[in-house]
């Protein structure tokens, strides 16, 4: 049996990452399993803990910190955010391709550890059009929202430290786009 590959997808917030993702899933022919990370962030409405995050407190984070048990973390506006190893591992040596959907500090973090990790950057159309789908969500409050655009602004100088960077304009086109990397370029599929 082939080891899966990693998959790192990052892009800035807004960008439809998430959507993007289950998306790929839905089309069942990728081999995929998503990473959950751990995150002190407060959950959102629709979300669910232990399928989107596994979501923790403060405390509990910087426990499993001392413990090592992360691929990579990082804080991302006031929160934490982090990849469990020993779940990325499980998932690759059953043969699947493992999608970590993480900001860039914790990227860099994972090209370090793990060279053979494939990079997928997602950008917006246009940063007009990555404020309306912040502000639509409608989960942020205005600074929050501010935060997150001039996060994305400094997140987007990264994206060329990627292996591909994919325009997420029309939904189906970036799925069509992102499904035909993964099958290129992860063996076990
Ligand atoms: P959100 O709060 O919008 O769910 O996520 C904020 C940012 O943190 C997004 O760019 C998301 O991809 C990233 N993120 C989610 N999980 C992780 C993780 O485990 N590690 C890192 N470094 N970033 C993460």
């Amino acid at each position: 049996m082939k080891k899966g590959r990693l998959i790192i997808f990052s892009g800035p917030s807004g960008v439809g990452k998430s959507t993007l993702r289950k998306e790929l899933f839905e089309r069942g022919n990728l081999n995929l399993r998503y990473s959950i990370s751990m995150t002190t962030r407060p959950i959102r409405v629709g979300e669910e803990n232990h399928v989107d995050y596994h979501f923790v407190s403060e405390e509990e984070f910087l426990q499993a910190l001392k413990e090592d048990r992360f691929l990579e973390h990082a804080q991302f506006i006031n929160n934490y955010y982090g990849t469990l190893e020993k779940d990325v591992d499980d998932l690759l040596n059953k043969g699947y391709n493992v999608m970590l959907e993480i900001e860039v500090k914790g990227a860099k973090q994972v090209l370090e550890k793990r060279p053979d990790a494939l990079g997928i950057f997602i950008v917006p159309p246009s940063f007009s059009e990555l404020r309306n789908r912040i502000v639509n969500r409608k989960s942020e409050s205005e600074d929050v929202i501010n935060k997150r655009l001039n996060m994305a602004h400094e997140e987007m100088k990264f994206k060329d430290t990627y292996d591909y960077v994919v325009i997420n304009d029309k939904l189906e086109n970036a799925v069509e786009e992102v499904s035909k990397i993964i099958l290129k370029e992860c063996p076990s599929c």
